[in-house]
């Protein structure tokens, strides 16, 4: 990380009166820490931190092209074994670092997506399995959303094919659910002239949770 502008930080510390307020004016540069990294002060709490606090690359022993080379790696659709193996890093820290990057990419998101006009919605299913499939699953097992038969849900918009919402799990209702009601907390609400409408291929648990209009 390099050239942070104090007015482009916020504090973090959730006590703090300017918790997440931009342009009051109360980060100050503050010296260096150990690793020669620029660190900044809340003059409002009084507390210090570095620039890369509340990114994935904070108080993490990789180095930050490590970080970003994990990111390539994901892209290119490697598994976090296979990064163990290109990268020679365990693969709990490799795991830690993927939790990381999606709740931030969550965060993102969250904060980029609203209020999106909600006309026309596609909803897809997609199968998949962790560790193994359902029909290998043997005796003492287990059936839970660790392991065996796995399903995607997945809420677009038909026009421009924005990703509103998805959700992974068993092929339950609430798996079902879920992205819908990530639909309708992200969306517009809908009026009379301006319905939403869904459109699946049919799968009971989908048009169930959403009877065609919202
Ligand atoms: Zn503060």
């Amino acid at each position: 990380m390099t050239g942070a502008n104090s007015k482009d930080l916020i504090c973090l510390n959730r006590d703090c009166p300017d918790y997440r307020k931009r342009n009051t004016g109360n980060i100050i540069k503050k010296g260096f820490n150990a690793k020669g990294n620029q660190m900044f002060k809340c003059k409002t709490c009084g507390v210090r931190f570095p620039e890369t606090k509340g990114t994935v690359f904070y108080n993490r022993h990789l180095k930050e092209d490590q970080i970003i080379l994990i990111c390539k790696l994901l892209v290119e659709k490697n598994g976090i074994r296979a990064i163990e193996r290109i990268m020679g890093i365990h693969r709990d820290t490799v795991s830690k670092v993927v939790e990381d990057l999606a709740r931030h990419a969550r965060e993102v998101t969250d904060f980029l997506i609203r209020n999106v006009g909600l006309t026309k919605i596609q909803v897809d299913e997609m199968w998949s399995f962790v560790k193994k499939k359902q029909k290998n699953l043997a005796e003492g097992d287990g059936d839970d959303d660790r392991q065996g038969d796995c399903w995607i849900y997945i809420a677009k918009k038909t026009d421009t094919k924005l990703h509103l919402a998805h959700s992974t799990g068993k092929r339950v209702q609430a798996t079902a659910d879920e992205p819908m009601k990530t639909v309708r907390k992200r969306g517009k609400i809908p009026t009379k002239d301006k319905k939403a409408t869904f459109a699946s291929d049919g799968n009971r648990s989908v048009h169930q949770c959403h009877p065609g209009e919202l």
